[in-house]
């Protein structure tokens, strides 16, 4: 074992903690898809006064035929526009010769539900020093996940933020099921702060906020979530996103939850 049984705190930015007292809302584009899309969803983020984008550069997509990301190009355009409104970016990593590309343009480096049990990858980032946000496999039990974690912090790097993005089940109504219970179970029984991701979690727009809100009463630390300024022509998971007026409620909903949890919200 390689994991302080310490609760972590992450410090994202000088003035931003992820695993204390404020939950941190993650919102952007599943995908990059160009420069006037990714600045519009910036400028909203800064607008709320959020501090952190997400947004997919390089794509696991289960089909080669489906869009695979600007790559490169997408790393910089995040980059610009987070610079303008001051934020903070997270984007995946797909692979371990990418990895020095990827952590030179962003913040928070995110390894994917696909990658949870990509050693080469978790070793890579483990030596490095910026935080990881480790998405739980969606055929992973949580004792797997942690050992994903464990495999990461072995290399020296303890700043891993666990993501629960929704497991499959036998259910077929949503894309996956979100697992509530495990993000209960990590706040008490792991060190590291737990987020959750509705959108793949759900998989249906309807459901985002819903599924938001039973994250965060569960106990998650942030949240990581696909908006769109149109995303009936997103490139890529449209049927799960928040357009930007639904992205405004869902940080009104999730400001009033927090507060009763005696919360804040960034
Ligand atoms: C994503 O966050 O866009 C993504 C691809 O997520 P996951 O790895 O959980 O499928
Ligand atoms: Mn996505």
């Amino acid at each position: 074992m390689n994991i302080t049984n310490q609760k972590i705190e992450i410090s994202l930015a000088p003035d931003l903690k992820i695993g204390g007292e404020n939950i941190i809302l993650m919102l952007g584009p599943c995908s990059v898809e160009s420069y006037a899309q990714t600045h519009a969803i910036a400028r909203l983020i800064h607008q709320l006064g959020l501090r952190v984008i997400r947004g997919g550069a390089f794509k696991p997509r289960t089909s080669p035929d489906s869009f695979q990301g600007l790559g490169e190009e997408g790393l910089k355009i995040l980059r610009k526009v987070a610079d303008e409104f001051d934020l903070l970016v997270v984007s995946e990593a797909l692979g371990v010769e990418q990895l020095p590309l990827v952590a030179e343009y962003v913040d928070i480096i995110q390894i994917g539900s696909r990658n949870m049990q990509h050693y080469p990858l978790l070793w890579a980032v483990g030596e490095l020093d910026k935080p990881i946000l480790l998405k739980r496999g969606f055929m992973s039990t949580v004792d797997e996940w942690l050992a994903a974690a464990d495999h990461i912090a072995s290399r020296g790097n303890q700043k891993i933020i666990l993501c629960e993005r929704g497991i499959r089940t036998f259910e077929t109504s949503t894309r996956n099921t979100l697992d509530t219970n495990s993000i209960a179970h990590l706040k008490i029984n792991s060190p590291f702060p737990v987020m959750g991701d509705p959108s793949h979690a759900t998989g249906r727009t309807d459901l985002v906020i819903p599924a938001a809100r039973a994250a965060l009463a569960a106990g998650a630390d942030g949240l990581l979530v696909e908006i769109h300024p149109k995303p009936e022509e997103a490139l890529s998971d449209g049927v799960q996103s928040l357009n930007l007026e639904q992205a405004k409620d869902l940080v009104v909903q999730t400001t009033r939850l927090a507060e009763a949890m005696r919360r804040g919200i960034a």
